[in-house]
């Protein structure tokens, strides 16, 4: 006979695969009912973006039914708040700020956020993307938007809001659609801050899990400014394999450590080629293991590796990102695994902060 303190039982054993504890170490399991055969089980999540509710669901049923076949089980995910230390700063409606960041130019940091923000997207998160690549806006270009305008109003006391756009399920807003083009080489810094800061206090973005923010290459005062400015939740650094490359992510990493931000992982970007005629090759052309060994030496999680491939190119250039490519196949995986990381990582955090949140109130 099914008996919800044996169901309990079976499901406080399983672990997050994101947060590597067991369901009742971090309360996941709010209440089982049983009535004969049916089983409902509640559960809570903080933040239980599509992909993460979805897995547990699955787990929690193939638990049950392996021991219990005759259950009908009904799973419940509820969405518990986040630790009030988040909640009380940043941007209205918006859980977690992620920047996106590179050491230098042309590594592929606007490609990955394009794509990131899209998988988040396809995997049920809600999501915006900020683009304050002031040196290069290219999100309107790879979300198809260039030429739009964003939106604006007038509150009621009389302060702009700007909407952003949206394309593919993503809300794009971009420093791009404010300035005009290649004025950025003009500009000096703190007018750049403040077209920054117009861009973070203006638009009104919505309830959303995720906003990226897509940074402008390198690590001067410009990429400090706009890093003290939002308090985010952390930051991704994306890198090539190449040693001259590497040094450009340690100068990253420690300008995010100088002001106190998470690391949440580096990404390596171009890692290898896969020959369409060839798919059983790998031919590592700027080197390999870069990544992975500066990953180690700052003790940050290596979130994944990229491919190079002409089709995520012409994707970016075509205004698609090409994540969303039906045809993606295997290096689409290898985007969403990231985006995959990048969740678990922030749910970590999350996590850790709702700890510590515990400690002080005890
Ligand atoms: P960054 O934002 O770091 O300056 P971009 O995202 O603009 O770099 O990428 C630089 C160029 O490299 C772009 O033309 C982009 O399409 C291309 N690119 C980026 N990542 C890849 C990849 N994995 N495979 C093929 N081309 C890529």
């Amino acid at each position: 006979m099914v008996t919800a303190s044996a169901v309990r039982e079976l499901l406080g054993t399983l672990i997050d695969p994101d947060l590597g504890q067991p369901l009742t170490n971090l309360g996941t399991i709010h209440d089982v009912h049983v009535d004969g055969n049916r089983v409902s089980v509640y559960l809570q999540v903080v933040q239980p973006v599509h992909w993460v509710a979805r897995r547990l669901e699955h787990d929690c049923i193939a638990t049950i039914t392996a021991n219990f076949p005759q259950a009908e089980v009904e799973i419940f995910v509820r969405e518990t708040g986040l630790p009030t230390q988040q909640r009380s700063k940043g941007i209205a409606g918006v859980k977690n700020l992620v920047a996106i960041a590179s050491g230098k130019g042309g590594v592929g940091k606007s490609t990955l956020s394009a794509n990131l923000a899209a998988a988040l997207a396809q995997g049920g998160a809600t999501v915006g993307l900020l683009d304050a690549d002031v040196y290069g806006p290219s999100q309107p270009t790879m979300y198809g938007l260039a030429g739009t305008q964003m939106r604006a109003d007038r509150s009621e006391d009389g302060k702009i809001i700007g909407y952003p756009n949206e394309a593919f399920g993503v809300k794009v807003a971009s420093i791009g659609f404010v300035m005009e083009r290649d004025q950025a080489a003009i500009l000096r810094g703190p007018m750049l801050a403040g077209y920054f800061s117009t861009l973070v206090d203006q638009i009104q973005w919505g309830e959303l899990d995720f906003l990226l923010f897509d940074l402008p290459p390198g690590t001067g005062d410009i990429q400090l400014t706009m890093t003290q400015r939002i308090p985010l939740t952390g930051a991704v650094v994306v890198t090539t394999p190449q040693e001259i490359a590497l040094a450009d992510v340690r100068r990253s990493i420690q300008m995010f450590r100088k002001v106190n931000v998470d690391v949440l992982g580096i990404v390596e970007n171009m890692s290898y080629f896969v020959p369409p005629d060839m798919p059983e090759k790998r031919y590592h052309i700027f080197g390999e293991g870069g990544g992975a060994a500066v990953a180690a030496e700052y003790d940050v999680p290596l979130l994944g590796e990229v491919p190079i491939d002409v089709r995520i190119r012409e994707a970016g250039d075509d205004g698609m990102p090409f994540v969303l490519d039906p045809e993606a196949g295997a290096h689409g995986d290898a985007i969403r695994s990231i985006a995959a990381a990048i969740v678990a990582q922030v749910r970590r955090k999350n996590r850790s902060n709702e700890s510590s949140e515990l400690t002080i109130e005890l």
